[in-house]
């Protein structure tokens, strides 16, 4: 629980800023009561001069732009030659101060951007002061890599002014390597203790490149690179574009022909292509524009997790614009995009000296991370599974807040070791538990198990990944859940599933399912060790014991259930195909010995359960001779008998 001692680790980003601190069981995000933990960077101006942060400032955004500051950190320790290219991103007043640094117009005041940060700031603080119940009055800030030294002393001097002693200015593809726990040496035999690791960071508005070394617990930036106005914004134009196109083609075609016949005839197809998209991008006013924006967005988030997200838009009129966009479209429009960040992950590489192969881990940070596309792709520049197990957006904070524990002298979760603290499986029909790597396995390691589905046609399967001793899952800690989708369907049991449990040195794991049939495949990626203290594992191990014989029991009487189930549905089967060659006497003790199992399967006697499916597939055994002798006598069928 908290102590006096806390140091507030903070993100304080371009489009969201949050905090985090450590406790003793990890470093945990600052949420508010609904359970947010971003709070935008946006402040709002009222007449009055009270100020709002956060997403009600947000909110006030398309109402008052004059009196809504946002991007603030693009301003930070710069002078106003710097910014003359972000100006045109920002609608409010920026103006020269003294010596020529940057001043923002807000109202009838002047004010400095380490003021308007130290307004986020402190919001921040007393965001942190309520949910821990206690003052804060120190703080680790994260800024890019590739700040300067104005910037990050207008960061220090932003948190001075929140009320916060800054013990830290960290970086953040630092802070986001600190969160896995890439600070401390992989451990077990034969591994190098230093390490060069990518920091992949594609927010909403910028991304960042940044390859690091790390060597006994120190960080140095080897290199950065990046574009400060490329990130999902640019995703979410191409979404807008493809909508807006269409909603101008079928409901207000008679404009476009107009503009299209006003277009000189001279103009090259590009330029008549440019024209034509600048006649698009203009033709709805700011608000209806803004509304777009919000559909794109979420159409291009639903498309991270789904293959395909309907966009529908009530324009009024009668005019309702309806439309599918599939993932393979959205990827199409995205890939340029993604190709720009590779470049310049090709560029950040050169200037280190270094080779995709030379790097040892890739780090995801920012939401646009998500992107099964953007992951992919990283995935292949750098011939490695990217990181991505810590929520993208939450990294930077967390890793703030491990630094902050460091320098409150907090111990290390020390979890990151050389063996599996608990055993690590998959929760299997029933509620039972499938372990798949065994508690004090050496990692890294890898396990696989094949499985199946229950039901015939079924073409998902729920993936829950446990982590504990005992033998039921709900007594063992969940560490996350995935759904693989879109296995073909087949008869119960036909699907062979294999499921593959992957810890890599640095304790993560990753967990893929795959129907070998198919070829479907998903996928998750968790940190173990996140979140359990020592002594909570020596808890969990020592219940193991005490439960070991109950928890026997139960697993025991959940396989003999899982089976009298098999049994019955084969019964019924051969019962469509085969009833004919039953005498009356064998039906009736058929009959009779289904009708106590079914009367048995939900009770709690193992045994009974046990003995009653031994009589029923006694009692089915003329209809299982019938049909094994029906399959002799379709293979024998028309061959001689020397080649049976
Ligand atoms: P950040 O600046 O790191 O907070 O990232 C915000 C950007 O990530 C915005 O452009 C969001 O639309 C985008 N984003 C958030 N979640 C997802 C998702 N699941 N798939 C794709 N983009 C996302």
């Amino acid at each position: 629980m908290p102590d006096s001692n806390i140091i507030l680790g903070i993100d304080l980003g371009t489009t969201n800023s949050l905090g985090a601190y450590m406790s003793p069981a990890g470093p945990v995000v600052i949420r508010d009561q609904a359970g947010n933990a971003l709070v935008p960077s946006v402040l709002a101006f009222a007449p009055d001069g009270q100020v709002t942060v956060g997403s009600e400032a947000r909110a006030h955004a398309v109402a008052n732009p004059l009196a809504t500051v946002y991007s603030v950190k693009r301003l930070m320790g710069k002078g106003i030659r710097d910014v003359q290219q972000d100006l045109k991103f920002l609608p409010y007043g920026v103006h020269e101060g003294p010596h020529g640094t940057v001043v923002v117009q807000v109202g009838q005041r002047r004010m400095t951007p380490q003021e308007l940060s130290a307004l986020i700031l402190r919001d921040l603080r007393q965001r942190a002061e309520a949910a821990l119940g206690q003052p804060i009055t120190q703080a680790v800030i994260t800024v890019p890599a590739y700040f300067d030294d104005a910037q990050r002393q207008a960061t220090r001097d932003a948190g001075r002014i929140a009320g916060l002693e800054v013990k830290r200015i960290v970086n953040e593809p630092t802070a986001a390597a600190l969160a896995y726990g890439l600070d401390l040496p992989a451990g077990q035999a034969g591994k190098k203790e230093d390490a060069t690791i990518a920091v992949y960071d594609l927010g909403g508005g910028t991304f960042d490149v940044s390859i690091l070394r790390v060597s006994g617990g120190v960080f140095q930036v080897l290199a950065t690179n990046g574009d400060t106005h490329l990130g999902g914004d640019d995703l979410d134009l191409e979404l807008i574009d493809l909508i807006t196109s269409e909603i101008v083609e079928r409901f207000f075609p008679q404009a476009r022909e107009k503009f299209l016949t006003d277009v000189p005839p001279d103009l090259s197809p590009s330029d008549r292509s440019a024209a034509e998209m600048a006649f698009v991008r203009s033709f709805f006013p700011p608000a209806t524009r803004q509304a777009l924006r919000n559909f794109a967005e979420a159409a291009k988030i639903r498309l991270s997790e789904e293959a395909s997200a309907t966009v529908e838009i009530d324009l009024g009129e009668g005019r309702l614009y309806q439309r599918a966009i599939t993932r393979d479209e959205f990827e199409a429009r995205a890939g340029k995009w993604v190709d720009h960040t590779i470049e310049h992950c090709q560029l950040a590489l050169a200037d280190a000296g270094l080779t995709p192969d030379q790097i040892d881990q890739v780090v995801m940070v920012g939401g646009v991370t998500r992107m099964p596309l953007v992951r992919r792709r990283v995935g292949e520049f750098f011939g490695r599974t990217p990181y991505t197990a810590i929520n993208p957006d939450e990294v930077v904070a967390l890793g703030a807040a491990v630094q902050a524990g460091i320098l409150a002298g907090q111990k290390r979760d020390t979890l990151l070791l050389d063996v599996t603290p608990l055993s690590l499986g998959i929760e299997t029909l029933g509620g039972a538990v499938g372990k798949l790597i065994m508690r004090n396995s050496t990692v890294p390691c890898q396990a696989g198990e094949t499985f199946s589905t229950y039901l015939d046609g079924q073409t998902n399967v729920d993936i829950h990944v446990l982590q504990g001793e005992r033998e039921l899952a709900k007594d063992c800690r969940s560490l996350g859940r995935f759904q693989l989708r879109g296995i073909p369907p087949m008869p119960a049991g036909a699907p062979r599933i294999q499921v593959t449990f992957l810890i890599d040195a640095n304790g993560i794991l990753n967990v893929s399912a795959r129907e070998l049939r198919s070829g479907r495949e998903a996928s998750v990626q968790i940190t173990p060790a996140h979140g359990l203290t020592r002594d909570e594992v020596d808890r969990m191990v020592k219940e193991s014991y005490t439960h070991a014989i109950e928890d026997l029991m139960v697993h025991r009487l959940i396989d003999t259930r899982n089976e009298a189930h098999r049994v019955l549905a084969a019964v019924d089967k051969a019962l469509a195909q085969a009833a004919h060659v039953l005498s009356a006497d064998q039906r009736a003790e058929l009959d009779a010995a289904v009708a106590d199992l079914k009367a048995k399967i939900d009770s709690d006697d193992a045994d009974a359960l046990y003995e009653a499916m031994g009589r029923a597939n006694q009692a089915a055994m003329p209809l299982t001779q019938a049909q094994m002798d029906e399959v002799l006598k379709q293979t024998v069928k028309g061959r001689r008998v020397d080649e049976v």
